[in-house]
């Protein structure tokens, strides 16, 4: 493997990821010789198709979760040209190739991966983020096959009781009031996706499939979908409580996590809340805070729901737009 360049302290070695505007790297952490993975954005191109906002969301977001399935990022750089984030390295690849390859997984398997998604994933709502993109693609393994979600993009801070609005995600994966473009809650669209990716581990295939949009929609509105013959009867339940097209109705995630096929080997995996002096005194090297960042921030409708984490979330040590002034730190 060659590592080329250097970023500061990291020495950068080959591609291992491309998505739509990024490119992932992986570096070596010249001072410790660890590992990182670097995600590398055009500032150019973030500016030029409005993604600025989501760039800084995505970056804030990752920032303030710390969970053993949650994809840590290190530290932002900026340059003239490139945003460079910088996250722990994840190298056992995405669930989406280990799902191509062993086709599905046994039960106890799946159930372990799916106890790790809905941890992650029960932590973030818990704090008021939603992934909003959830499938094989967006959720790493690590060298022990433990389960890192990653690629928070379209994650959004929410304040409780409104409506996210911006329809977003896979259409395989993609909840149906997303479809019908109507307002919905961040929360029962993340379960959705999760239940796709349930019957995805157990099955080896998605429950919805075809290549036609409108009928991909038809199916999954009215959630026709055929269970292999495999399936038990817990497993059927469960995964019916979870693709029910109405999100009121809809399984929550605590309802899972009661479920007694979900309770089978269950071992939670606990997030913690980080050192707030620490965190604000990184952020306050990796950036410039000077510019008004009022667009990105939402204020609570009741302050009984601000914790600490969207106090930090909130404040102006966070603005993250130093990153996009034209003036190089590199
Ligand atoms: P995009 O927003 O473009 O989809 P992602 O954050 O999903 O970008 O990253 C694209 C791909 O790069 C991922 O699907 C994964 O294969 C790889 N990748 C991303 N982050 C890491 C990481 N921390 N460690 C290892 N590989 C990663
Ligand atoms: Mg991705």
């Amino acid at each position: 493997m060659g590592y080329g360049n250097n970023l500061g302290k990291y020495q950068v070695g080959r591609t291992i990821g491309e998505g739509t505007f990024a490119k992932v790297k992986v570096a070596v952490d010249t001072t410790n010789g660890h590992h990182v993975a670097i995600k590398i954005m055009d500032k150019n191109m973030v500016m030029e198709s409005d993604l600025k906002n989501q760039v800084q969301r995505e970056i804030r977001t990752m920032k303030l979760l710390h969970h053993p399935n949650i994809v840590r990022i290190h530290e932002v750089i900026g340059s003239k040209t490139k945003i460079y984030m910088v996250m722990e390295y994840i190298s056992g690849g995405q669930l989406a190739d280990k799902l191509s390859y062993a086709k599905k997984l046994d039960e106890s398997e799946a159930r372990k991966i799916f106890h790790q998604l809905i941890d992650a994933v029960d932590y973030c709502h818990t704090r008021g983020v939603y992934h909003r993109d959830l499938k094989p693609e967006n959720l790493l393994l690590d060298g022990k096959g433990n389960l890192k979600v990653s690629d928070f993009g379209l994650s959004a801070f929410h304040k409780p009781a409104s409506m996210l609005t911006t329809a977003c995600g896979s259409p395989c994966y993609v909840a149906p009031e997303l479809i019908a473009n109507k307002g919905y809650e961040g929360a029962a669209a993340d379960v959705w996706s999760c239940g796709i990716i349930l019957f995805e581990l157990l099955s080896g295939y998605l429950p919805f499939d075809e290549r036609n949009l409108i009928m991909l929609y038809k199916k999954i509105s009215t959630a026709q979908y055929t269970c292999p013959e495999w399936f038990t009867e817990s497993q059927k339940k469960l995964i019916s409580r979870i693709l029910n097209p109405n999100p009121r109705k809809r399984i929550t995630i605590s309802e899972i996590i009661e479920d007694e096929w979900f309770q089978i080997d269950y071992v939670p995996s606990c997030g913690y809340e980080c050192e707030e002096k620490i965190f604000l005194d990184d952020v306050n090297t990796a950036f410039d805070a000077d510019e008004d960042n009022a667009a990105e921030t939402e204020t609570p409708e009741s302050s009984s729901f601000i914790n600490a984490f969207q106090l930090i979330a909130m404040s102006h040590d966070l603005d993250l737009s130093g990153l996009f002034e034209e003036k190089a730190s590199l």
